[in-house]
Parts: C-alpha cells; structure tokens; sequence
C-alpha cells in the first residue's frame, strides 16, 4: 500500500519550524474557530505514552496527532495489549465541523483464508489455544494505515515528527512495569517463539540454561522496533505494508514450525483502512456516537441504551440490585442480538437500522420487568422472518487491548480503542513488535446446526470486534465525553455502565470509572469481587439472576468536558495515567 492522496499539512517543515508555526496556528485556531482555552488532555493505558501524546499536543499537535504518538509508544511498553502488528478503531470529533468520523483500522483475514481456518482435518473446531499462538490467526495488521487515512484527514503536524518519542524510548529503552512483568509471568506460551522468547526473557541466573521474565524495572531497549518505526516514518504506510517490514511479517506468520499462516505480501498491499459513518443515537439529553461494524461494539452499547430508556436510572443508586438487574436484563437482550446478527457488515447483512430503532427496541424492552429475571434471552426477529437467519456466535475474544482518549487545544477528539487481541496477541513477534491473533475473533464454526454463522471466516474479511471507542455530544451538539475500554466481549458492558454514570449519575469521568463493574453477556450476572457489589448476590439471586463474583479488569480511559474545563480519568485497574498540557516532558 502506498502513501496517496494529499499529504498531510506542513509535511515539508523542519521539526523546528513545524514547532513555531504550529504554535502560532494554534493560537490562531483558538481565535478563530471557537477553540478553547482550556488547554488539551489525553488519558491512556500507560505513563509514557500519555507524556508522548502531551509531548506532541505541547506542540501544538491534534488529538489525532497525539493519537498516533501514543500508539506507536504502546506498541512498545504495552506490547501484552496493542500495537502496531494489531488493529483499531478510532471515533474523530471535529470541532468546528461539529462532525463524527469513524475509521476501521481492523485487521482483515489473508486472500487463502477460508470458512475452515480453524477446523481440525475432522470438521470439528480446533482447541482455543491451538489456533492461537503462531502464524494461523494474524490477520492482515490495521493501526498503521488507519492512523495514515487519520493524519491525512486531521493531522497538523509532521507524520515523521510523531515517530520521535517512540523512537527515542526504543532506542533509549523503557522500564518494565509491573502489570508487563505479571503478563510475561502469566503467559509462559511466550518462551515458545524465538522472537518473543529473546525479547520477553533473561538467562536465569538460577537454573542454567533457563529463562525468566524481565523483572520490573529492567531496562528494555528495541532497536529493531526503532528500525521499523523509522521506515514508515520516513515512507509512510508503504515503510510497513510494503518491503523488509511486510517480508518479515510475511515470513514469521508462514514459517512458523507448529501452526504456519496464510498471509502473503500480496495481502499486505491490498489492506485498506475504512473510514464509515459512526453510529449515533439520542440516550436521555445526549448523543452516544459508536463505531459501527465490524465491531459489535457501537451497536450493541447504544441497543442497552435504547432498551433502558424508558427506565429512570437517574432514579436509581448505582449498584443498587434493581439498577443492576435492568442494566443485565438489557444487556441480555442485546448481547442475544449481537451473538446472530453482528459480524463484518461489507460481507453479511447486518440489521443496523432495524436494531437500533425506536419500535424494535421498545418491543424488546417488554421483556425487561424490575423485580423479575427474564432468564436467558432470545434474539429479536424483525417482520421478514420468525427466526434469525444466522447461528449465535459462541466465540467470546480474549482479554487484551487498550483504549485512548484524547481531546486537543481546539476541543476535537479521538476515542481509539486499539488491540493485538492476545495477550501478545500470537506470541511471535517481527520486525520488533507483536503480530496480533485476531482472526480468532471469528466464529471457529462456520455454521452450527446446518446454520451458517454470520462472523465466519472468509478471505477480505474482518472479524467481529466487542471494541467500543464512543463519543458522546450533548444537547448542544457540543462534546460532552470519549471513553472505552479494553476487556474482550465485557468491553461493552464496561462502556455502557460508565455512559450511564456519566449520563444517569452525572459522574465525573474518574467516579463512572471506578464504579465497580457488573456484566451480563446474556448470562449470568458477574460481579467485581472486592467491591460493594459483592453485597448484593443475595438481593440480585432473590431477582433470579445467577451470579459470578470475579476479577473484571477493566481499562477504562476518558475525557469528559464539564463546565468548560476538561475532566479526566484512568482506569485503576490498569497502569495509565491522564495529563494535561503543560504536563508531562
Ligand atoms: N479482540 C477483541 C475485540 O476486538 C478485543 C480483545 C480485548 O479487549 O481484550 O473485540
């Protein structure tokens, strides 16, 4: 894939120059197209790469600007999450457009893949674990040419200049946190590749001939990743999709020993990011704005909106068994939805409209009752047919990702959800960073009963996604919020319970992050452990629900505009951090 199209803006300055005449035009901008002066935030999954974002919104950069330095620094010491190996989503507000772009930066199944991808030689699905460490499950990487299309749209400063902080910290190294010492501990499987196994581990000083995680603290360096950054700095997209980067992905995926991949370079010059319209939708006085398919997750967060809209949740204390129940019972009815009619919407019809009306979603909310379980709940059917054409997916993703929120001197906004699935995605690594495993977020079953599934696997195509980056607007049309989350299929249970505190509560944005976490994915309810919540078992079975007290690890990160200031928060549960202008080196 080659750069096209226009370049970005001041792409021929000098940093130094860049600098100057971004600052000016950003004093300009605030003048002139009723920016604000109340300076830029961003909030991520990880101090150094909030401190890049606020490095290049320092500048005078956009959040998109900022979007991308964060990213590319993730990729480097968040590698368990996201990165440039992985894909993404990213939900734009332009400000003095008073516009919502949405791009899919997902990542694409390769041209020879087929509906038997994860198929044993006998029909039946293969182990969870056997599909996904190797070259079998990477699909066609998305991050890089998203944030391209993205830059090229909204981007002030140089494309090159937003490499900087990514490659200073791979060249200079970062310390290891303890959350990527505990995963490394966790997730042994990455002693098994060569590549992850070099990077990921130290001699024991111990056991001869053993290997041991890097301890918190221990000084990582990438030079190789530092290598690659530089190549699509200085030729854009075509520095990754196209050359040593592209033959290196090429090779790691197809000449792995135990479960080789299908990619080709081919694949990798044909991927395009996508940019498509954003889903929105009134909830109470705002406007939750989504990412619409192939992620699931704009579209069933707004249907647990839309079902809980005629129910006074303002009325109601968060945590309460009934603001709990109603808040389950909803999500049961969507996340039925979403298992039979979600998938990538450029291969399978996806009813958007239908789901997200008015009419269908107050039918469905007939089920809802307050003092009583529905049980399990079944998917809708629209007038053409009784039942769903499709199958229920039964394939659940696994808990990885990041999510990012930044909002810019001038007030526009990225919400950008972003992720190698994994953890470290299939364990093999190329060129310096993670290939992701995300084709195993497609059904491993093509069809179930004679049933066809709607997210099977096909060549081109884009597995469903939970991921739910949403902007939300208020009754001005003004921003009010972005947030997200990583946490597998529970994504969008954890994005819908902190739009309602935000909105039903009036929370501010740390409060509605740490609200203590309940899930219902049409099953039953689970309950963060250590929290009030786990008060409440008794109260929610006496409301027939079943309950599961566990961890639930969110990674919620946001900015909410409130009373013209900005209002950040980090989810505790993870290691990231918010900061403002001004902050940060
Ligand atoms: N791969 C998952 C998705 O796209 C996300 C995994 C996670 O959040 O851990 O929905």
């Amino acid at each position: 894939m080659r750069p096209s199209g226009s370049r970005p803006r001041f792409t021929r300055f000098t940093s130094f120059t860049c600098r100057a005449v971004l600052a000016l035009v950003a004093l300009v901008a605030l003048a002139s197209c009723g920016g604000s002066d109340r300076g830029a935030m961003v909030s991520t999954a990880n101090p150094h790469a909030s401190e890049a974002a606020i490095e290049i919104l320092n500048m005078g950069g956009s959040a998109v600007d900022a979007a991308i330095a964060a990213q590319l620094v993730l990729s480097l010491v968040e590698p368990q999450s996201s990165g440039i190996g992985g894909g993404a989503f990213l939900m734009h507000w332009d400000a003095s457009a008073g516009e919502v772009d949405a791009y899919d930066g997902r990542e694409m199944a390769p041209a020879a893949a087929g509906p038997d991808l994860f198929l044993k030689a006998d029909g039946t699905p293969m182990s969870f674990f056997d599909a996904v460490i190797g070259g079998r499950a990477v699909g066609v990487p998305g991050v890089i040419a998203m944030l391209w299309r993205a830059h090229q749209d909204h981007g002030l400063v140089d494309w090159e200049d937003l490499f900087q902080p990514a490659i200073r910290l791979a060249e200079g190294g970062f310390k290891v946190s303890p959350r990527l010492n505990a995963m490394i501990s966790a997730f042994n499987g990455l002693s098994q590749h060569a590549s992850t196994r070099n990077y990921f581990y130290i001699d024991s000083i111990e056991v001869a001939g053993a290997v041991e995680p890097l301890p918190v603290g221990y000084l990582r360096t990438n030079a190789e990743y530092a290598e690659t950054l530089r190549r699509i700095a200085e030729n854009g997209p075509a520095g990754f999709y196209e050359g040593k980067v592209a033959q290196a992905i090429v090779a790691t995926v197809r000449e792995h020993e135990k479960n080789p991949g299908l990619m080709t370079v081919d694949d990798l010059k044909a991927y395009e990011a996508k940019k498509r319209t954003a889903l929105c939708r009134p909830y109470r006085l705002y406007q939750v704005c989504g990412m619409p398919p192939p992620t699931s997750g704009g579209l069933t967060s707004l249907m647990i909106l839309g079902l809980l809209e005629g129910f006074d949740l303002s009325g109601l204390r968060p945590g309460s068994p009934v603001a709990v129940h109603l808040i389950s019972e909803a999500s049961k009815l969507a996340y039925a939805d979403r298992a039979v009619y979600m998938a990538d919407a450029d291969f399978v019809n996806v009813p958007v409209s239908q789901l997200l009306s008015a009419r269908y979603l107050k039918f469905r909310a007939l089920d809802i009752h307050p003092g009583q379980s529905m049980g399990k709940a079944k998917p809708g059917t629209f007038n053409t047919s009784r039942e769903p054409k499709h199958a229920a997916d039964l394939s659940q993703g696994r808990l990885s990702t990041s999510h990012l929120a930044v909002v810019d001197g001038n007030g526009n906004a990225v919400s950008m959800t972003t992720s190698v699935e994994g953890p470290f995605g299939a364990h093999v690594m190329a060129a310096g960073f993670i290939l992701n495993n995300q084709l195993t977020d497609f059904s491993f079953q093509p069809s179930i009963n004679d049933k066809p599934v709607a997210n099977a696997v096909a060549p081109g195509k884009r597995p469903r996604s939970s991921m739910s980056p949403t902007l939300i607007l208020d009754d001005d049309g003004d921003l009010f919020a972005a947030i997200g989350s990583p946490g597998g299929s529970r994504i969008i249970a954890y994005v819908t319970q902190t739009i309602i505190g935000l909105i039903d509560w009036q929370l501010d944005m740390q409060s509605a992050i740490d609200l203590p976490r309940h899930v219902n994915r049409n099953g039953p309810i689970e309950i963060e452990d250590q929290t009030d919540l786990v008060g409440r078992v008794k109260e929610l079975e006496a409301l027939g629900h079943k309950v599961d007290v566990k961890s639930l690890v969110s990674g919620l990160h946001g900015v909410r505009v409130h009373d013209g200031a900005l209002d950040g928060g980090a989810d505790k549960r993870r290691e990231g951090v918010v900061l403002t202008t001004g902050q940060g080196q």
